[in-house]
């Protein structure tokens, strides 16, 4: 189980018939400042550089447009359960993406799960019996309304047990990035405690999202040893990943995939 870069994207390897990756900026053909592998097209991007974009990224493991799945994010903790015959919604301008959903896990094989990110946390949720993926959007208020908890407890009902599960937490903010203030120290410290934030004044801390993550899943019954971070903070990077924190509204998004294979 390990995170490795490959050309223009971060590979998670955990299982042979489970393929995850994160888009990095590199290899795409966005111009200045969302160069070059933007994947949003709410960025006032050339939609024609989007859709190139997101065709190269599903193009890795030999999938198209037709072949993902990607829904509107909203913060929240909603996970739906996505089967084949969605495939192709939210691909493009023009096809609605799933409403209102930050969680996507499948037991179909051919459906590609996608999600937006650019500094939230990327989870990566893998059945090391090959039964099962998924992919969560996990930022502060994703993670305080507990989403990797929802995950782990929507897969234990379909009998895959989280001693099963391997979790890929992907390129996102560190906490020598990531300073928040007093209501976003009372969300995390309530679920997660506060062991997860430094405080630098009286009204701020340097919050380490991933580790919140870590500690609510291993409370949830991920083992500590198949819960893999991404040695990468996407604000300290700003060659290899867009960051919103740093760069401002004006940066590009990053992409997380996961699909089951035939073989
Ligand atoms: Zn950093």
């Amino acid at each position: 189980m390990k995170f490795r870069l490959e050309h223009s994207r971060v590979v998670f390897d955990a299982h042979p018939r489970i393929r995850a990756w994160f888009s990095t900026r590199r290899g795409g053909v966005s111009r200045p400042p969302l160069d070059t592998l933007n994947l949003s097209y709410g960025v006032h991007d050339d939609p024609e550089a989007v859709t190139e974009n997101r065709r190269r990224m599903l193009a890795f493991e030999g999938h198209g447009l037709n072949d993902v799945v990607m829904p509107h994010q909203v913060h929240h903790n909603h996970i739906e359960w996505v089967t084949r015959d969605w495939r192709g919604r939210g691909s493009v301008p023009g096809t609605p993406p799933i409403p209102e959903t930050d969680g996507f896990l499948t037991e179909e094989t051919g459906v590609v799960l996608g999600m937006g990110f650019a500094d939230c946390v990327p989870l990566f949720l893998i059945d090391l019996k090959g039964r099962a993926a998924g992919i969560l959007h996990a930022g502060w208020r994703g993670t305080a309304a507990e989403i990797q908890r929802l995950g782990v407890e929507h897969l234990a009902e379909r009998g895959i047990s989280p001693r099963d599960l391997a979790v890929g937490i992907g390129p996102s903010i560190g906490p020598c990035c990531y300073e928040v203030d007093r209501p976003v120290y009372d969300a995390i410290s309530r679920v997660a405690g506060d062991e997860t934030m430094t405080q630098t004044d009286e009204t701020h801390w340097q919050l380490d999202l991933k580790r919140a993550n870590r500690i609510l899943l291993e409370r949830a019954g991920v083992p500590p040893g198949q819960i893999i971070e991404a040695p990468y903070c996407t604000g300290c990077r700003p060659d290899l990943f867009f960051s919103y924190r740093i760069e401002g509204k004006h940066t590009g998004r990053m992409g997380g995939y996961v699909c089951l294979n035939e073989n």
